[in-house]
């Protein structure tokens, strides 16, 4: 490993300390030529296994991508897609698998894009679960409405399949 300050072709490790997790090591470096010091982080490569075998690195940019189909027209930002990536990359690799399969993958995606925003849920879920019917989404909706917490707003649902009218914030009717 190269040192990032003087590009010195050496360096020697002070201290080896494995993540919490369990699923990465951090070591502690210093250049012998420059003394500067710096961290480096081991990580298992994680890799997705296609549906006919074959293989390829997990990429967080791949979920962030499907993520942000699903959410076309909704009220996500980059942020929260950012943020589904890397819950997702976490939960595949809290697995401690090096290989998970391609659905896997899709199923770590369902929960945080349902907590994130239910619409862009149903669309994801209606590909990834190959919905048939609109029973198929009813179904669903009426599980998100059973699991909700009694205080929770309810959430626009109409829009998810397809045609997305404009979000509209609620406003209180004047009284009087
Ligand atoms: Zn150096």
């Amino acid at each position: 490993m190269h040192c990032p300050y003087c590009r010195h072709t050496d360096t020697r490790v002070l201290d080896s300390r494995v993540a919490e997790d369990g699923t990465s090591i951090r070591r502690r470096r210093s250049c012998p030529q420059c003394e500067k010091r710096f961290t480096t982080v081991e990580q298992m490569q994680l890799t997705v296994v296609k549906r006919s075998g074959a293989t390829e690195p997990f990429s967080r940019e791949k979920v962030i991508a499907g993520a942000r189909k699903a959410c076309k027209g909704r009220p996500v930002t980059d942020d929260d897609l950012a943020r589904i990536g890397s819950q997702v990359e976490d939960s595949l690799r809290g697995s401690g698998w090096a290989e998970v399969p391609a659905h896997e993958v899709g199923l770590a995606i369902l929960g945080p894009l349902r907590e994130l925003d239910e619409v862009a849920y149903l669309r994801f879920a209606s590909v990834y679960r190959a919905f048939e019917s609109a029973d198929d989404f009813e179904a669903e909706i009426a599980m998100l409405r059973a699991e909700r917490s009694p205080t929770g707003e309810e959430p626009d649902l109409t829009a998810a399949a397809g045609a997305a009218p404009p979000d509209v914030p609620t406003k209180q009717a004047p009284s009087g």
